[in-house]
């Protein structure tokens, strides 16, 4: 199916404008679809699934800026670890341990952001309040050298209730606010991923400063394929 390329240049003049980032959800769309994008200007693109990463980024322009928004396995990190340009959805000090160590292998410094549960549902991931400061305070962290954490990721609830989604938004902002002065080696928040299709303006309006569209961009996705 083709790109909304008229829907792509108005959200882009809308958030360039606030200075926010759009990463553009690319999941289950083929490599064409990207490219589309990708001749319009485009380089952040965002995949949830490890291997479908791998295979577009051997198909496509190697500046593209892959995110992975995932979750992420363990068992996954070494093939993303060579290029990956954001890990989104780092919910784990054991995961965030992985990721330095293919970090260390591949020579690289890994940009993550931590994923913090901010939804009603139950089956999204995420740190809650006491397991980030957990995480940001360990006295482990510093000897991560490997990775660098540049921020909070986080998805609001799926419900049409806007308030809800409004308050969940604004208790993440409130979180990012309360560690954006934390400053070590590997520690300086710079990023703020929330918003989708759905929510995105609100999620603008409350301090995101990265959203990460797709189907306002590449029509619904078929996920039967
Ligand atoms: C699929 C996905 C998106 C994009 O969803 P849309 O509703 O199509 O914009 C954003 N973030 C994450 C983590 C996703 O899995």
């Amino acid at each position: 199916m083709a790109v909304n390329q008229e829907q792509y240049k108005n959200i882009s003049k809308e958030l360039i404008d606030r200075k926010v980032t759009l990463v553009a959800v690319s999941k289950t769309k083929p490599p064409e679809d990207i490219l589309e994008l990708y001749e319009l200007g485009h380089r952040d693109f965002g995949e949830n699934y490890v291997q479908e990463l791998v295979d577009k980024y051997e198909q496509l322009p190697k500046d593209i800026r892959w995110h992975f928004i995932g979750h992420l396995q363990s068992n996954k990190v070494k093939y993303l670890a060579p290029f990956v340009y954001l890990v989104h959805g780092v919910d784990s000090f054991s995961l965030l341990k992985e990721i330095n160590k293919k970090g260390s292998k591949a020579g690289r410094v890994i940009p993550v952001l931590l994923q913090v549960h901010i939804a009603m549902e139950e089956t999204k991931f995420g740190l809650d309040a006491n397991e980030l400061g957990e995480v940001l305070h360990s006295s482990e962290l510093t000897d991560l050298k490997h990775i660098k954490i540049n921020g909070l990721m986080g998805m609001a609830s799926f419900t049409e209730d806007l308030t809800l989604i409004r308050k969940e938004f604004l208790y993440l902002k409130t979180l990012y606010d309360q560690y954006a002065s934390l400053r070590l080696e590997n520690v300086s928040f710079t990023t703020l991923s929330m918003g989708m299709s759905s929510d995105y303006k609100i999620a603008v309006e409350e301090g995101s400063t990265m959203v990460r569209i797709g189907s306002l961009l590449f029509g619904a996705r078929d996920y039967v394929k």
